[in-house]
């Protein structure tokens, strides 16, 4: 039995929606159980609901309030098209927006979203798309039964940001998605949505659905967690920034586990986390090619990998420096700097240092003007913004030190700000101004896969 994940793009209008179907069908059909099914909102909805509930916040009610009309017509025009006749299901759409209007109104009136508010208007997306996907699979004869994700997703109470408790979560899921399967029917679960012990909706991040995917599946004992996207799987570069990468058929979760948290965004970097721990396979689909093999994710380095199995990069890097005298020869002052990142919550991605200075690089600027206040207690501070990263990722690395000196030979011409790699790593960093970019990569592109 499979889990299926399907993206925002793979759920966007009744044409996606039937291509879902027959991909459920086909798994329903092979493996004459489940399959599980995760969905994304509808592409662009997340954004819409985000959109609105800074409307309200900034006081504009009356286009905060015609945001979610326009998401209820969408859904309800999908649910005409999709299960003609759901009278059910139709109610449940309305009540749904009926619930994010009245919070809407909330916000405009105290002109203000607490996360907690934020996570409620967001989740909204994913529960009207699995309800919708539900009622369209029973419609086509599949048996969708809709589970709510809010009971089976247990999380902590980190708003917008939350982090699923395993054992918690692995129980509800047995127990709610588990007998769903048992009883011969598809269970379809909304993404990115939990609630704390205490019942309060929560979000996993961004993209968080992939996350999703898998927590389903470890918390089913599935034998492959599918993850259908609008990409033949993950590629050998940004499809975006480089033109025409490659498929990488095979890869390990250690490489994607780097490739998501760098950049990636195929994969949201926590999916590998309950895959690896129930040693899952992750398989990359496109949902307009289901005929693809796709990309598969398992324990092991692929046989036959190429020098790099694929770069990632990442845009509005900050690099923060810090140089004091008090760093010589002394210890403890490493810790101190982290020590301040940490009280301001702000991850540090790439660290490189010197006898007298420390460069790091952020992708969170919410907090940087404190943060960068309390650094120059310890030494002259300078920050740069509008960088970029790029990451070689790939087992071969580690074994292979001539692989790094050639990325960064290809990029002699580009001035690099750091470069980061530590013996027997699966990867090479480096950064350097966003204007260099898309040239950098299109260079190692060819290099390494031209
Ligand atoms: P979904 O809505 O299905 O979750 P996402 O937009 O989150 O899809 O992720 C898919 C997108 O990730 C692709 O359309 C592509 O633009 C982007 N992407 C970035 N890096 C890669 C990569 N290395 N391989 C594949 N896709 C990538
Ligand atoms: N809908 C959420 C987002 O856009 C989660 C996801 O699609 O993975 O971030
Ligand atoms: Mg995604």
């Amino acid at each position: 039995m499979v889990v299926q994940k399907f993206g925002g793009t793979s759920v966007a209008d009744p044409d996606a929606i039937r291509r879902l179907i027959e991909i459920v069908r086909a798994a329903r059909h092979r493996d004459g159980a489940g399959p599980a099914v995760v969905v994304s909102a509808m592409s662009g909805v997340t954004d819409g609901l985000l959109k609105l509930a800074s409307d309200g916040a900034a006081g504009r009610a009356s286009e905060a309030h015609a945001g979610v009309a326009t998401i209820r017509d969408r859904h309800l025009a999908a649910a005409a098209d999709l299960a003609p006749g759901n009278t059910e299901l139709v109610a449940s759409l309305t009540e749904q927006c009926q619930q994010l209007d009245a919070v809407v109104g909330t916000i405009a009136t105290l002109r203000e979203v607490t996360p907690r508010m934020s996570d409620v208007v967001a989740a909204a997306g994913e529960l009207l798309s699995s309800r919708l996907v539900a009622a369209a699979l029973l419609h086509a004869g599949l048996n969708g039964e809709w589970v709510d994700s809010r009971r089976v997703v247990v999380t902590s109470d980190d708003h917008t940001q939350a982090r699923p408790l395993a054992n918690e979560t692995n129980a509800a899921m047995r127990a709610a998605v588990g007998s769903s399967i048992e009883a011969g029917r598809v269970p379809v679960l909304g993404g990115f949505v939990g609630a704390t012990v205490d019942g309060y909706t929560t979000t996993l991040g961004r993209g968080g659905s992939d996350y999703s995917g898998a927590l389903v599946g470890a918390g089913v004992g599935a034998s492959e967690i599918q993850i259908w996207t609008d990409v033949d799987g993950m590629l050998t570069a940004d499809p975006r920034v480089v033109t025409s990468p490659r498929l990488v058929p095979r890869l390990s979760f250690a490489e994607a586990a780097e490739l998501a948290y760098f950049g990636a965004k195929v994969l949201h970097p926590a999916t590998i986390l309950p895959a690896v721990e129930h040693d899952i396979p992750v398989r990359i689909l496109n949902s307009r090619r289901p005929e693809g093999t796709g990309s598969v994710i398992t324990a092991q380095p692929a046989p036959d990998a190429t020098a790099v199995t694929a770069f990632a990069c990442k845009r509005d890097v900050t690099v923060v420096d810090i140089t004091s005298s008090r760093m010589l020869m002394a210890y403890g002052f490493l810790r101190q700097v982290f020590e301040i990142f940490e009280r301001f919550k702000t991850a540090v991605d790439v660290v490189t240092t010197s006898e007298v200075s420390v460069s790091m690089t952020i992708d969170d600027r919410r907090n940087l003007e404190p943060l960068v206040a309390a650094l120059r207690t310890l030494g002259d501070v300078s920050v740069e913004s509008e960088m970029a990263l790029v990451c070689a990722v790939g087992d071969r690395l580690r074994a292979e030190p001539e692989i790094a000196a050639r990325v960064v030979t290809v990029l002699e011409e580009v001035p690099l700000r750091m470069i980061s790699q530590a013996a027997a790593r699966r990867n090479i960093t480096v950064i350097m101004r966003q204007a260099d970019l898309g040239h950098a990569m299109q260079r190692l592109h060819e290099e390494f896969f031209g």
